[in-house]
């Protein structure tokens, strides 16, 4: 039974998120960040913050399970919902998962399942607290909710609307490898040349839990993580924030392995989602303090890549400037869920 209104297909992910926002919009003044940044926040009293995010994967639309094991995936549906908790700056705390499931699996799957979660969770301080159990005739379904909360150190959370004209562009690694592992994958090889580092990155991302909170300590005020592309979740920062960007194609890290195996590296590393690095904005001279922070801490100092200039006429646009100086304006769309099917 239908009833009038538009297919998902044409309306687009983000024009039906937006839709919902305004439907539960809320006046509450405890509710900080609602919808549209990679967690919400809520301030129970003054001085503390609670972030929630969640998080689904869908089976053959996520993952494969010819491709991956229980435990990995396991591990994958945690990363990502703590991912987004990192991208605030916060310090996840506790998880709930909801597991729908075919009913033909074995107990041991479901075992493996959460070895793999509990595993990533034990490092990360999380408690995986409860959940659902459902059967899903048609295939697997995982749904993980995380809450974490903000350090208390006065900071404010790192927020996608916090970029500003003058801001440096970072990230935290290098980019385009889940994009590659996934083509590994998809051309039926468990491995490129022997070299596993591609698949690992697609199917074991990394939260970069550690590396936001730096960056917070160290003043920076805006990111989110880059889970759908670089150029499109830039684009998201830079439509919240109301800037423009130029990104130099030449600065942003790719790894020898993605650009030896694969023709089109540079696609990859620009519009390849999955690989779970933060993207932060900062003034020049926090960007300078990040860099040695993180090399004091021993940790791979983030990337510059490009920078943020105020917005023209036509609002925020995201453009790629070549290695002779060369600005191009991107077709930035990044992965559309309703869009990609
Ligand atoms: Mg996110």
């Amino acid at each position: 039974m239908t009833s009038g209104g538009r297919p998902l297909r044409e309306v687009g992910e983000e024009a039906l998120i937006e839709q919902i926002a305004r439907l539960v919009a809320t006046t509450c003044p405890r509710v900080r960040i609602g919808i549209g940044d990679d967690a919400a926040v809520w301030r129970p009293h003054a001085g503390h913050e609670l972030v929630v995010t969640t998080d689904t994967l869908i089976e053959r639309i996520h993952f494969r399970l010819e491709w991956t094991d229980w435990a990995t995936l396991g591990h994958k549906a945690l990363a990502v919902n703590l991912s987004d908790i990192a991208a605030m700056g916060a310090l996840p705390r506790l998880a709930v998962v909801d597991l729908a499931l075919r009913g033909t699996e074995r107990d041991r799957d479901v075992a493996d399942f959460y070895r793999g979660a509990q595993a990533l969770a034990r490092r990360f301080g999380v408690a995986i607290v409860g959940g659902d159990t459902t059967r899903s005739p048609l295939g697997v379904a995982i749904s993980v909710t995380v809450i974490g909360e903000s350090p208390r150190d006065g900071r404010p959370l790192l927020r996608r609307d916090a970029g500003r004209p003058g801001d440096v562009i970072g990230v935290t690694g290098p980019l385009g490898l889940a994009a590659a592992g996934l083509r590994v994958l998809e051309r039926g090889l468990k491995t490129l040349d022997g070299n596993p580092v591609m698949q690992e990155r697609y199917h074991r991302p990394e939260p970069r839990v550690r590396e936001a909170l730096l960056l917070r300590r160290c003043g920076v005020r805006a990111a989110m993580d880059i889970s759908d592309g670089l150029l499109g979740d830039l684009e998201k920062l830079c439509r919240a924030s109301g800037v423009s960007a130029i990104v130099d194609t030449l600065r942003v890290p790719v790894p020898n392995a993605v650009k030896w195996g694969f023709p089109d590296w540079e696609e990859l590393a620009l519009r390849g989602g999955d690989d779970y690095e933060l993207l932060f904005t900062a003034p020049p001279h926090v960007f300078a303090r990040v860099q040695r922070a993180f090399a004091r801490a021993g940790m791979l100092p983030p990337r510059a890549i490009g920078q943020l200039i105020e917005a023209g006429t036509a609002g925020p646009v995201v453009q790629l400037r070549d290695a002779a100086g060369r600005c191009r304006p991107v077709e930035a769309r990044g992965y559309d869920h309703f869009r990609a099917g």
